[in-house]
């Protein structure tokens, strides 16, 4: 801003967030880096007038500028706005937009704008998660109203057990379905509501471990192995801390074949714990290793058994082991199992 006294100028300075300078034509007078950034331009592009307005703005938003300029030429400043911009590279960008008229010069503004990418990601993965859960909630419930009716018709016929058992078994599946599906929106709705239930003490990551190993290995039926050091202790919530064991354990058992192995083991250094859960089933794809932790993302299996979920198990765990002042990561490979690892300081 080298021609005119600029109230802006430390916000401009800053880059917290991008400010650019307007005679309110199409001319874009100045910009900062978090400007310029945010929109994949360069000064030079400034200079040699390859950046307008006109470039960045997509037309359908024409008429609806058009109106907040002259609301703020009214009022000398308009409530922001969502719309959206073209980056340099041709891919639109939500973005935040407000503006003010400079006093005593009309003709000349600031204009502040920020990406807001993440945030409507987040708005269109709640809204996925809605339809999802309404639909999820929906399938199972009119499988199992159907197989009843099934049952009912197969009973009075006298037919053979075995179609009984395969009734029955569906209606089973879609009950688990249901089960998952209720816990994790229970677990989220928990997870958010500012848990008074977070608060920590001293955790006996052992006992812990060996309680949640020997409940799993009874409700699901399976052998799961246990080993590791005793009388290690956290800084943590237990409830908590057993939520992302049943998390991780339950995947590995859904995730791998009925027969293989689930190793559960529990390793300490003087700074940290390191919990792993290694199963010995299908793996995730090295390009699925970092989305698995965001929430509502899954992978879509063609297997209905495994087919079950709503993909915010992993995020949770991951949020919970945060608060914790830990890590959580994966290490994988397709058709050989997967490991997942908890590393949390060592309280003593
Ligand atoms: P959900 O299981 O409800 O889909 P999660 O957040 O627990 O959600 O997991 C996200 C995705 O990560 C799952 O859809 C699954 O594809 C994959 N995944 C998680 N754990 C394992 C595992 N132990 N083995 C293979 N894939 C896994």
């Amino acid at each position: 801003m080298e021609n005119t006294p600029f109230k802006y100028q430390a916000l401009f300075d800053s880059n917290m967030i991008g400010v650019a300078a307007t005679d309110f034509n199409d001319t874009i007078l100045n910009a900062n880096t978090a400007f310029l950034q945010m929109i994949g331009y360069t000064a030079e592009d400034l200079t040699n007038g390859t950046l307008r307005w006109s470039t960045i703005s997509p037309e359908q938003y024409n008429e609806a500028d058009e109106k907040k300029l002259t609301e703020l030429l009214a009022h000398k400043s308009i409530i922001p706005f969502e719309k959206e911009y073209i980056h340099k590279k041709g891919y639109v960008i939500p973005v935040l937009v407000g503006a003010e008229a400079l006093e005593g010069d009309a003709r000349f503004g600031v204009c502040f704008a920020l990406d807001i990418s993440t945030l409507k990601e987040n708005e269109k993965r709640k809204e996925a998660f809605a339809a999802m859960v309404s639909h999820e909630l929906r399938t199972p419930l009119s499988i199992i109203k159907l197989s009843t009716d099934i049952l009912t018709t197969l009973i009075e016929r006298g037919t053979n057990t075995e179609e009984l058992i395969a009734t029955t078994e569906e209606i089973n599946l879609q009950i688990d379905k249901l089960n998952v599906l209720i816990t994790d929106v229970l677990n989220m709705s928990i997870y958010h509501s500012d848990d008074p239930a977070f608060s920590m003490s001293g955790v006996d990551v052992y006992e812990t471990t060996m309680r949640v190993v020997q409940e799993l290995s009874i409700v699901h039926n399976r052998e799961i192995t246990f080993e590791g050091e005793e009388h290690v202790f956290i800084q943590g919530n237990v409830d908590r801390l057993s939520q992302v064991l049943i998390n991780l354990i339950a995947n590995a058992i859904r995730y791998s074949p009925v027969a293989s192995n689930i190793n559960v083991s529990l390793r300490a250094d003087t700074n940290s714990i390191f919990l792993s859960i290694q199963d010995f089933g299908i793996g995730i794809a090295s390009e699925n290793l970092e989305k698995i932790f965001v929430r509502f993302y899954r992978i879509n299996h063609k297997d209905k058994h495994k087919d079950i979920g709503t993909g915010i198990g992993l995020y949770i765990c991951n949020e919970i082991i945060k608060r914790h002042r830990g890590t959580l990561t994966v290490s994988s490979e397709i058709g050989k199992g997967s490991t997942f690892t908890i590393e949390i300081p060592r309280l003593f």
